[in-house]
């Protein structure tokens, strides 16, 4: 018999989707389980560890079960780092469904999967980031922690094309975050920085996951 493919999984919960461009769609997540970088400001730390065994069949199965109350149409794959686990099964599988698919990666790994949106946040001090998202991500988010400056956010606007967004996202929606967000991105027009503008973690004002 084949091995069935297991994946481990924090979580599979429908919420809406509260970053980025996609900001207030209604959305599934499935949120995988480890991360290759433990960022200190990491708002999500419990999926580092924690996380049960699915098959692909049970994915799908909890999917659907979500989807008869909450008929959703996009699935987001998040952690942790989603991709440092092969979810190309279960991707083709849930295209299949008529689903679409987007992806948070920290952008350090690439698969080549059947993704709709790839909404990549590369992370500090070295802001790395894997050169098949340079035309691939539909989106940059970028955390605005203590430490980032006009020379980080002016060196990853000139890797990506200018059609692409790039998204201060304040840490956790904190107060000196924002403010520094909005000094930020001040100093980015003065620069002449072009599609650079503020966002917020939408899901969190709404008090939902
Ligand atoms: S890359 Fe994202 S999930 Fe991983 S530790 Fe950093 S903030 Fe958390």
């Amino acid at each position: 018999m084949p091995q069935q493919h297991i994946l481990k999984i924090t979580e599979i919960f429908p919420s809406i989707q509260g970053e980025g461009l996609r900001q207030g769609e209604a959305t599934i997540f499935i949120r995988l389980s480890g991360c290759n970088l433990k960022c200190s400001f990491c708002d999500t730390k419990y999926a580092w560890e924690e996380g049960q065994q699915y098959s692909v069949a049970q994915v799908l199965d909890e999917v659907r079960k979500i989807r008869k109350g909450f008929p959703a149409r996009w699935i987001c794959f998040t952690g942790g780092e989603p991709l440092l686990h092969d979810i190309g099964g279960l991707t083709k599988s849930l295209k299949k469904e008529g689903l679409k698919i987007q992806v948070e990666t920290n952008a350090t790994l690439y698969r080549t999967l059947p993704v709709d949106w790839y909404s990549i946040s590369p992370k500090p001090e070295s802001y790395d980031y894997r050169p098949e998202y340079r035309e691939r991500a539909k989106e940059v988010k970028i955390i605005v922690t203590k430490n980032l400056d006009l020379e980080s956010i002016r060196r990853l606007r000139m890797r990506f094309p200018e059609k692409t967004p790039i998204l201060l996202q304040p840490q956790s929606n904190r107060k000196w975050s924002m403010a520094l967000g909005i000094k930020l991105l001040r100093q980015a027009l003065k620069a002449g920085l072009r599609n650079i503008s503020l966002s917020v973690q939408l899901h969190k004002i709404y008090g939902l996951r």
